[in-house]
């Protein structure tokens, strides 16, 4: 497990899910950048775990175009949630979620992929989501994102495969990070019921555990997939969601 003389990039590693997982990569010794548009918030993360910041607006897609990392472990983590029936979704809204969340991953995978195959090691993780082999009402473009970065992930871990690059995705049920706040609000507006029992009746109904997932649990399996331990481990996707999709 040890990442000692690794470099690692965390995408939305300012906050929730993507801090939890550049604390992580940190703790074990890699050297780690920690990418968000929100600068002040990446500094932070960045000098609590003695790593770097990189501020950058992962939707301006042709400033990513022509860009080479340096980097041996890829965390495509960065997401934003919408919630609106389809009927109702605003097209802008809609391009913005599949750039950042589908584009900008592309992008950062081929940016890295030659430091990655010239050294023979690459561990690539995307932050998926049990939207990414589940739908729910009212995501259309994020469960179209996830779901097209389910395929990404695969692609680049067959294309890498005899290249020392593992590729795999993550999908987490719901974590307790600032965009699910987010959406309880928004769900709360969309059926027109409270907070709490948005969180009850709606995220919560179908989880085995009945709580939310920490964002320290995610990034422990996220250190799992990028160690020797899972040498075997590419092209898959593993669920953290407390039983939610067994259901
Ligand atoms: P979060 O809102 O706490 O963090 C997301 C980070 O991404 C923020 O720091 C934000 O500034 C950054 N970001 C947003 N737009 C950006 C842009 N254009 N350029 C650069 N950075 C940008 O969210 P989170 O809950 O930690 O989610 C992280 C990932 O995990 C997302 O891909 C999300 O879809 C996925 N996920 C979250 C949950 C959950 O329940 N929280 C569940 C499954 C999957």
């Amino acid at each position: 497990m040890d990442l000692t003389g690794r470099t690692a990039l965390v995408t939305g590693g300012a906050s929730g899910i993507g801090a939890a997982v550049a604390a992580t990569l940190a703790g074990r010794g890699a050297e780690v950048t920690v990418a968000d548009f929100d600068g002040e918030a990446a500094e932070r993360v960045a000098t609590e775990i003695g790593g770097r910041a990189w501020t950058v607006d992962l939707t301006d897609v042709d400033a990513l175009a022509d860009l080479r990392l340096e980097t041996d472990i890829l965390v495509n983590n960065a997401g934003i949630q919408h919630v609106s029936p389809i009927d109702e979704f605003d097209p802008a809204a809609f391009r913005r979620i599949l750039t950042l969340m589908v584009e900008a991953p592309f992008l950062l995978i081929r940016a890295a992929l030659p430091h990655m195959y010239a050294s023979g090691y690459g561990r690539i993780v995307n932050m998926s989501s049990v939207h990414g082999i589940r739908a729910s009402a009212n995501k259309s473009a994020y469960v179209t994102a996830k779901h097209a970065l389910e395929g990404l992930s695969k692609v680049t871990a067959l294309e890498g495969a005899e290249r020392g690059v593992r590729s795999n995705c993550v999908n987490p049920g719901y974590v307790r990070t600032p965009l699910v706040e987010k959406q309880i609000a928004d769900q709360a507006r969309v059926h027109g019921i409270g907070e709490d029992e948005v969180l009850e009746r709606v995220l919560l109904a179908e989880s085995a555990v009945k709580r939310l997932v920490e964002p320290a649990e995610v990034a422990a399996l996220v250190g799992f997939l990028v160690s020797d331990e899972a040498s075997m481990v590419t092209g898959t996707s593993y669920v953290m969601d407390g039983g939610w999709s067994a259901s």
